[in-house]
């Protein structure tokens, strides 16, 4: 199928984007969740599925999850849009706000995704390089933003897969800078000291927000993601939207997760705590890390290649991200901040295959 002659030469994403599924006892690589929704949200859930009435379509302004989502994030219902994943809310932006012909900014390395849709939609992509640290350099960014007249910059914070958490100013400076929309990805923002939603809201007319149920909220399984941004903004990323493109089930499954928020908050101190124990756990072994707002560690092994560390730790049942391959992360690794029994297990047969 691959090579068939009718098939576009430029889908594929880049050779070593997708993480193996490797069956193994502790899984680190894709920056899920360690642990299983809660209790009460299946119930909840359960409770919920009877009355869906699946035979028709569902709501397709989807009012009641965005009501709640935005009663979380403390906005208007009209100021949030919802869809299968933050993957598909990051593509319906590109489709209302550039399309074919429109340039992108981008700061490499991060989530390989931004320009992966960019590139599908045929849009011109901009990759700024990031300093060595994997900050932003914004002056560059905002020169490069007006020099190509782009209509999309994206900032990634916390950065995928560097952990790096953007200044505000920075992305304060892009929006009244430049005349592109900025988008902000939060997919990690919960677990990060301060979001975009911290800045004065009148900063949402130029920002768009995108934030996901796949981490905090324990629903990778069931994609969810939302956008939040002005009401005219929201509108229009909702044009690049399929009609009723997410299901009654996926907006009774992120209602059921909204109310058990406060199990929520517990997790995220948690993790946020094991991210710590990760941090300086790394610190005592021969890795170079970087800091992490997120619930991920990149690291390098320093004189051992990380390929071989990589083998070495699924052979002993731990799988992380090997990121290698991807260009600026050479030698590289990111570890997901599991449970403390799978974060001292990573470290221990870490420590190991490192001696
Ligand atoms: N943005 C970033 C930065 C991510 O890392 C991910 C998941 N890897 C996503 C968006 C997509 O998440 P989802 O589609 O599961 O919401």
């Amino acid at each position: 199928m691959s090579n068939h002659p009718n098939l576009r030469a430029d889908l594929a994403l880049r050779d070593g984007y997708h993480s193996p599924q490797v069956d193994v006892s502790v899984r680190l690589n894709t920056n899920e969740s360690p642990y299983a929704p809660p209790a009460g949200f299946t119930e909840a859930l359960a409770r919920s599925i009877g009355d869906l009435g699946l035979n028709r379509y569902p709501d397709r302004q989807a009012v009641l999850l965005r009501s709640a989502i935005a009663s979380l994030d403390g906005v208007q219902p009209d100021q949030v849009v919802c869809a299968n994943g933050s993957n598909e809310v990051l593509q319906a932006i590109l489709l209302a706000f550039a399309g074919p012909s429109a340039t992108v900014v981008v700061a490499e390395p991060t989530y390989a995704l931004h320009s992966h849709i960019a590139s599908l939609l045929g849009c011109a992509i901009v990759h700024l390089q990031r300093r060595a640290d994997f900050t932003i350099e914004v002056d560059a960014m905002i020169k490069e933003v007006n020099a190509s007249n782009a209509a999309l910059a994206f900032v990634c914070s916390p950065n995928n897969p560097t952990g790096t958490l953007e200044p505000l100013e920075s992305i304060q400076r892009l929006a009244t800078e430049t005349n592109a929309m900025i988008v902000v990805d939060e997919a990690y923002g919960q677990f990060a000291p301060r979001s975009v939603l911290d800045l004065d809201p009148a900063i949402l007319e130029r920002v768009i927000v995108v934030r996901t149920f796949s981490k905090t909220w324990a629903l990778a399984g069931v994609r969810l993601g939302y956008a939040i941004s002005a009401p005219s903004v929201i509108s229009g990323i909702s044009q690049g939207l399929l009609p009723y493109h997410l299901s009654s089930l996926t907006q009774a499954a992120g209602l059921a997760a909204l109310e058990t928020a406060a199990a929520m908050e517990i997790r995220i101190e948690a993790i946020v705590e094991g991210r710590e124990e990760v941090a300086a756990g790394l610190g005592d072994l021969p890795v170079e890390q970087w800091p992490s707002a997120a619930n991920f560690i990149l690291f390098r092994p320093i004189e051992r290649s990380a390929d071989e560390i990589w083998q070495q730790l699924v052979d002993k049942g731990v799988l992380v991200r090997n990121c290698a391959g991807w260009p600026g992360l050479e030698n590289c690794l990111r570890v997901t901040i599991g449970t403390p029994e799978e974060n001292a297990k990573f470290l221990d047969e870490l420590g190991a295959a490192l001696t």
